[in-house]
This record gives structure tokens, C-alpha cells and sequence, in this order.
């Protein structure tokens, strides 16, 4: 009896209606932010915890850190991260305040200090990218990702005048190649052409990095890039991914 007289009263008065839209739209509000609660992975609001899934938010998120060290060195604290902080280095144009070292990554022959925010965006696109892939493509697990280096007091593509290279601070990393567990190399060189499984692999890799870095630049993008993928943390919007 309640209900005929309520949904009678919704037909006459204009009031009534308003009130059930509003108890409407109030209750999908509340519905959101319980789902955006459970998924903080979506919420631009929620602060980054590395130990969440990739969502909407994410890549908005890690983006934003690219400024921030303090928030960046944050988030590995709050994620169990486990890294080094090394002390800043260096003069000039090729200071580097923010060194880095994430101990766990596969990175070879060792895993050189770079950026709080690279260091976050090489993490990410190992575990999101890297590894699920060669898991997909090849069945197997990554051991080792080869890099020819990080830091190098530089200017872009070494000439005497013009930008430094986000190498000069260690905001960026050269991936020469993959090796499986089995044993398999994976190379940007030798693996890049073709339609192989190889050369797949390296094609979805370097598109995902693109999810991590501000910029990454491969073979495609000129000849300087045949043997490596140029990865970085400039804070320039999204400038090349090719
Ligand atoms: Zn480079």
C-alpha cells in the first residue's frame, strides 16, 4: 500500500520527481566512489600503489611523478618497493639529484641508477609488458633484459651544441635485447625486421613501453635507434613513440 501511494504521488507532483533523482543520481554517486574504492587502479584520485593492477588512472599518475621526487620515492615506500636511494652526482647540466636503483629488475650487466620516475616506468613495463609477453609468445620466463647503459653526460646524439640528452640526468635507458629463461636472445638488432616471433615480440614490447615513457624511440624511429629502444622520462607530453 505504501508503494501505490508513493508512485502516485510521483505522477502528480513535480517536487516528488526531483526528490527521486536526486535520491537517484545520489546513489549512483555513492555506487562510484564504493567501485572506485575497490579499484584504486581507476581513480585519479587514490594515490599510486605499484602493488594495484594498471587501470584508467595509472599512466596519468606515474606521468605525474616525472616532477616530483618526493612523491615518486612515495610511492616505492608505500608499494614495498625495494630500492636504493644513491647520493647525487655529478655537475652542472649532468647533476643527478635523484639516483635511483631498483635491485630487483632484471636488468643487465647490472641495474645502473636512473630517475625515481624511469625507475617506476621500467617496473612497470617489465611486469605489465615484458614478462606477459614472453610468457604469451614464447612460453617461457624473461632472465634478463640487456641495456647499453643509462647515464651519459651528453647532448643529444653527442653534438657540441643544442639540448642535453635525457641521458645527461639518468632519466633514460638504452634496451639492446631480451634473454629467456632457456636461453634464447631476443636482440633489437638482429630480431627487428622480419615477421618472426621475435621480431613480434619486440614490436608489442616497444609499443607498451609507450604506456611507461614519456618517449621511446626504436628502429622505426631513425638509424641512431637500429640496435636499441630509447626509453625516457622527459617531462615534455608524450613527445615520440616510435
Ligand atoms: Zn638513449
Amino acid at each position: 500500500m505504501v508503494k501505490a501511494h508513493f508512485s502516485k504521488r510521483i505522477g502528480k507532483f513535480t517536487g516528488d520527481r526531483r526528490v527521486l533523482v536526486f535520491l537517484i543520481l545520489a546513489s549512483l554517486l555513492i555506487a562510484g566512489r564504493v567501485w572506485l574504492a575497490e579499484h584504486p587502479e581507476h581513480d585519479p584520485w587514490a594515490p599510486l600503489d605499484l602493488r594495484d593492477p594498471v587501470g584508467w588512472a595509472t599512466e596519468a599518475k606515474l606521468q605525474s611523478l616525472r616532477e616530483d621526487v618526493v612523491e615518486c620515492r612515495g610511492v616505492l615506500d608505500r608499494s614495498d618497493v625495494v630500492h636504493e636511494i644513491l647520493e647525487p652526482a655529478g655537475e652542472g647540466a649532468c647533476r643527478r639529484e635523484d639516483r635511483t636503483v631498483l635491485t630487483t629488475l632484471p636488468l643487465s650487466p647490472n641495474s645502473p641508477p636512473v630517475t625515481c620516475s624511469a625507475s617506476i616506468a621500467l617496473l612497470l613495463w617489465e611486469r605489465e609488458a615484458v614478462a606477459p609477453l614472453a610468457e604469451e609468445i614464447f612460453g617461457s620466463e624473461i632472465q634478463r633484459i640487456e641495456h647499453l647503459g643509462a647515464y651519459s653526460c651528453r647532448r643529444l646524439y653527442g653534438r657540441d651544441s643544442g639540448p642535453w640528452s635525457e641521458h645527461a640526468t639518468a632519466n633514460a635507458i638504452d634496451i639492446a635485447g631480451f634473454v629467456l629463461a632457456d636461453g634464447t636472445r631476443i636482440s633489437v638488432l638482429n630480431d627487428w625486421s622480419g615477421e618472426g616471433y621475435k621480431a613480434q615480440f619486440l614490436r608489442r614490447v616497444r609499443d607498451d613501453a609507450c604506456n611507461s615513457f614519456s618517449t621511446v624511440l626504436s628502429p622505426d624511429y631513425n638509424a641512431a635507434h637500429a640496435d636499441h629502444f630509447h626509453l625516457d622520462m622527459s617531462p615534455r607530453w608524450r613527445s615520440v613513440c616510435r
